[in-house]
């Protein structure tokens, strides 16, 4: 029986090196994740790592199969689970190499299934309920806590705060969009933030996104736009600390039984009509 209390969603960049890693094959009522889980320990936690677009990186971010990723880490006692990702910067200040922990987001996207409760059966003949959500603060207090401390204790100083806008993708944004999204005030500018967040809520799980700025993105800065060739880079230079500051906070991320924030309470007084993993 396979146990696992903390998940990572992120690229194989953080468990592959690890010893005695488990493949884990879990299957949902929503269908295959995006990969297995890898489970293995870290600092005395059992840690379930998924990479995020599968394995070999095959799985571009408007088909991620979101649901089956939250519903699979839950499944093995996942409840807190921190979310490392590439962000493209919308203000000049946040160059890469920035690490920003959000507290708000903004959904741009447009194709992705982004509930639990949208009233279609499960397999074994359960329907959800119509729920809705508590998600006026997105993210786990708690866990961005932990997250920020992380870095600061491995010297890079984070932004504490700010807002991510998922965009479709996987194209990048045209300049025009990007002004937009940066004269609303929003920070950074992802694809695969949404609905990772809104579904890790419905399940009770606690969700802390850690969003690394691999370049500046199209209206923040002068040149060609983003390339993929630029994002690699930064991303390559920074995984190494990013690793860091995840087992860091993986240590110090409170026991499951000691959770005090509000993210099991989104839907105190609703009925689902499922049962959760
Ligand atoms: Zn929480």
């Amino acid at each position: 029986m396979v146990n696992a209390e903390i998940g990572v969603i992120g690229g194989s960049g953080f468990y592959s090196f690890l010893e005695d890693v488990s493949e884990v094959p879990v299957e949902t009522p929503y269908g295959p994740p995006s990969d297995c889980l890898y489970v293995g320990e870290l600092a005395g936690r059992q840690v379930a790592f998924l990479p995020r677009h599968g394995r070999s990186h095959t799985v571009p971010p408007h088909r991620i199969n979101y649901r089956a990723n939250l519903w699979a880490l839950r499944s093995v006692g996942v409840r807190q689970v921190l979310g490392p990702c590439a962000v493209g910067g919308l203000r000049a200040e946040y160059g890469p190499g920035t690490l920003l922990v959000p507290d708000q987001l903004v959904d741009r996207t447009k194709s992705r299934a982004q509930t639990f409760f949208n009233g279609e059966p499960l397999p074994d003949g359960s329907v959800p309920n119509v729920v809705h959500t508590t998600f006026a603060d997105p993210y786990c207090p708690v866990g961005r806590g932990v997250a920020l401390a992380a870095a600061r204790g491995r010297d890079w100083e984070p932004v504490d705060g700010g807002t991510m806008v998922v965009i479709e993708g996987p194209r990048f944004s045209t300049r025009a969009e990007s002004r937009w999204h940066a004269a609303a005030g929003w920070s950074v500018v992802g694809m695969t933030g949404h609905p990772e967040a809104v579904l890790a809520r419905e399940l009770g799980l606690c969700y802390t996104s850690m969003a690394l700025v691999t370049d500046l993105d199209a209206g923040a800065e002068t040149g060609e736009g983003v390339s993929h060739t630029e994002v690699l880079k930064v991303f390559g230079e920074n995984v190494g600390r990013l690793r860091e500051v995840l087992f860091d906070a993986v240590a110090a991320l409170p026991a499951t039984e000691s959770r005090a924030c509000l993210c099991t309470h989104a839907h105190d007084g609703w009925d689902l009509g499922i049962e959760l993993p």
